[in-house]
């Protein structure tokens, strides 16, 4: 049994209270029943504070990019709209619009989002992995600057790919897959997918 300790920094000492590994503001309500797991592991309060507005700006950004599908739909209607209304909304409508870059796309002027290039939500990328990598019995804890994250860009190799064991939470909203490398200083490789078209690239380094 694993002591118990922030699996986010490894303190023993202060008092712990549980984080969602996976930012809960990306389950829309018709999945609030859902038998899927939503993950809890343990955080101290230092760990535990401050992510929320990052994981705010998560969501809009992956609900503002790319294709919808289902769950989008039903969170962009409801959370989200909403989430543009309180006092802070300007802010958040802000945040997200800086965040679109004028671009060419078949020679019409269209502006896209690029979450490769957003360190608030490679933050939360990072956030996930480590949090996984705690559930998972992997390295823990694994401080923040010990993982890469990014969007994926380029094709994993096949022999990587087929080592990865698949998992997912409802795979319309969050699924991932890992393997353990143990090697080139590289502890484990990580694919994880948002609202089945968003996939971001992780490793965790052992040091
Ligand atoms: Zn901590």
């Amino acid at each position: 049994m694993k002591v118990k300790e922030c699996a986010y920094c490894g303190k023993t000492d202060s008092k712990l209270t549980r984080e969602h590994v996976i930012p809960k503001n990306l389950y829309p309500k018709s999945k609030a029943e859902s038998k899927v797991q939503r993950l809890t592991i343990p955080s101290c309060e230092e760990c535990n504070n401050g992510w929320s507005d990052d994981e705010a700006h998560f969501r809009n950004v992956l609900v503002f990019a790319g294709d919808s599908n289902e769950s989008v739909r039903e969170i962009w209607n409801s959370t989200m709209r909403r989430s543009f209304d309180e006092v802070d909304g300007s802010r958040r409508v802000n945040d997200l619009f800086h965040q679109l870059v004028p671009t060419k796309v078949d020679g019409k002027g269209r502006h896209m989002i690029y979450p490769g290039n957003d360190d608030r939500v490679l933050r939360i990328v990072r956030k996930i992995v480590r949090g996984l990598s705690y559930h998972h019995d992997l390295t823990s804890p694994v401080c923040e600057n010990q993982v890469f994250a990014d969007v994926q860009k380029y094709i994993v190799p096949p022999e990587l790919e087929e080592i990865m064991e698949y998992h997912h939470r409802d795979s319309d909203i969050f699924e991932y897959k890992f393997a353990v490398l143990n090697q080139v200083g590289i502890d484990s490789a990580w694919l994880l997918t948002f609202f089945q078209r968003r996939t971001f690239l992780a490793a965790v380094f052992n040091s």
